[in-house]
């Protein structure tokens, strides 16, 4: 039985200034509610592609796991997709 991989969310090596208003952002993610729980966000490359079900496939795909930084002083969030996995057959 092969178990699905998640990827890890990376961090990049220090935490951003805010491009609004230059105040320090903080580490975060936004979540990605699943059948049976909630993972971490991805971002893939290319379009979705379909099997023969009609169900969209990551069969192939480069994944890379987002990490969303939030503005301490504005709230405006800014999205990372860093570091990239491989998605496991399915
Ligand atoms: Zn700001």
């Amino acid at each position: 039985m092969v178990r699905e991989k998640l990827p890890e969310i990376m961090m990049p090596e220090r935490n951003p200034d805010c491009p609004k208003c230059n105040a320090k952002m903080e580490p975060g993610f936004l979540p990605d509610s699943t059948y049976g729980g909630i993972v971490a966000p991805t971002w893939v490359v290319g379009s979705p592609t379909k099997n023969w079900l009609g169900v969209v496939t990551m069969k192939g795909k480069t994944l890379y796991p987002v990490a969303t930084y939030r503005c301490q002083k504005c709230g405006y969030l800014e999205s990372y997709a860093a570091i990239q996995d491989t998605a496991p057959g399915n």
